[in-house]
């Protein structure tokens, strides 16, 4: 009711100021709303995630931080959705479900190309770039009392290898598979979310859990602060060096202990990894991938404040990276802004 008066309030006093003014101050006036016009309806934006304890959520947070701050200029209002991780997010963002997604460099590859969990459903082509983010890499969690010390030591037991949708199960995969290990033979795999997998290991009822994961994670420091004594496996080998070499989405990465007091581990851990991507389709309009890409690099220092895992994050790193042709909102900023 007060909202109403206020509003109606606000439209006769403008109304009465245009009708008001002489001519040449109307015209003034008029120039002014054109050269600022106030958006005349709210655009809704939807960022796919992963799951709450992952980096992905608080990633898709930031984003929506910073394009909210401006929120009354653009006319956009983003909103950020948990979700099973960066299979769905293709699939969502293709499907036009959400407009943005955080999704694994590996999959933005295998999406575009038409491979992997797209073989049959063939080149995802309207995917699009849009920036690079943090450094995720392919994570091992293990019980100490399971006696799991490197990756071959997981035959025979219970691991979760991450649910469908997820951009980890296929890194689980190819891990396990590389160390010689047939994940529907030698061992008990598991497919549930990443999100439930430290109270599962907690509770005794998984031996080991992959997640691929920027550091430092909410989820990996839940796993190291129970009761039950863990680990951070190495994921190191021939097989997993071959790997590597074979597949351009895939480098060696370490990850740092110090970030998980909770740990049995007194050295770094030695893994493979690959990058988070922030990825849209070529039907979202180029206005709203413009908003977005520019306050996010306009704002780079105070995005990068936002999540510890952005410690290493470069303007140029994040446009390294993509696979998938680059958004025409997004070059449009990266020429304005003399990144390209
Ligand atoms: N890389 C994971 C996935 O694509 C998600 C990691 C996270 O949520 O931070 O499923």
């Amino acid at each position: 009711m007060k909202k109403a008066l206020i509003f109606s309030l606000a439209v006769i006093f403008g109304f009465a100021l245009v009708m008001g003014c002489a001519p040449e101050e109307q015209a003034k006036t008029e120039e002014k709303a054109a050269a600022a016009p106030a958006p005349a309806k709210t655009t809704f934006v939807t960022i796919g995630t992963g799951g709450i304890t992952g980096v992905y959520y608080p990633t898709g947070g930031a984003i929506a931080k910073i394009m909210n701050m401006k929120k009354d200029q653009y006319g956009i209002r983003a909103t950020v959705e948990s979700t099973g991780g960066s299979v769905f997010n293709v699939n969502a963002v293709m499907a036009g479900d959400l407009e943005f997604g955080v999704v694994q460099s590996d999959r933005q590859f295998q999406a575009i190309n038409g491979m992997a969990e797209w073989k049959d459903k063939g080149k995802q082509e309207d995917l699009r770039a849009v920036f690079t983010i943090h450094p995720e890499s392919i994570t091992l969690v293990a019980a100490v009392d399971a006696n799991i010390v490197t990756i071959e030591d997981l035959k025979g037991k219970r691991v979760n290898i991450g649910n469908p949708g997820s951009g980890q199960r296929q890194n689980s995969i190819d891990a396990l598979t590389a160390a010689g290990i047939d994940y529907n033979t030698d061992i008990t795999a598991e497919s549930v979310k990443a999100a439930e997998a430290p109270g599962l290991l907690q509770d005794g009822r998984i031996d080991a859990f992959f997640y691929t994961v920027g550091h430092p994670a909410g989820n990996i420091k839940e796993a190291t602060a129970g009761a039950r004594k863990v680990r951070l496996v190495p994921i190191t080998g021939p097989g997993i060096d071959k790997l590597i070499a074979e597949n351009p989405y895939y480098a060696k990465a370490t990850i740092p202990v110090s970030l998980y007091p909770g740990a049995e581990n007194d050295a770094d851990v030695e893994t493979f990894g690959v990058k988070a991507t922030f990825v849209t389709s070529a039907k979202v309009s180029d206005d709203v991938v413009y908003a977005i890409t520019k306050e996010v690099f306009d704002n780079f220092d105070d995005f990068k404040k936002l999540h510890p895992a952005y410690i290493v994050l470069t303007k140029a790193n994040m446009l390294e990276g993509q696979s998938a042709p680059i958004h025409p909102g997004a070059e449009k900023y990266y020429k304005e802004a003399g990144l390209k």
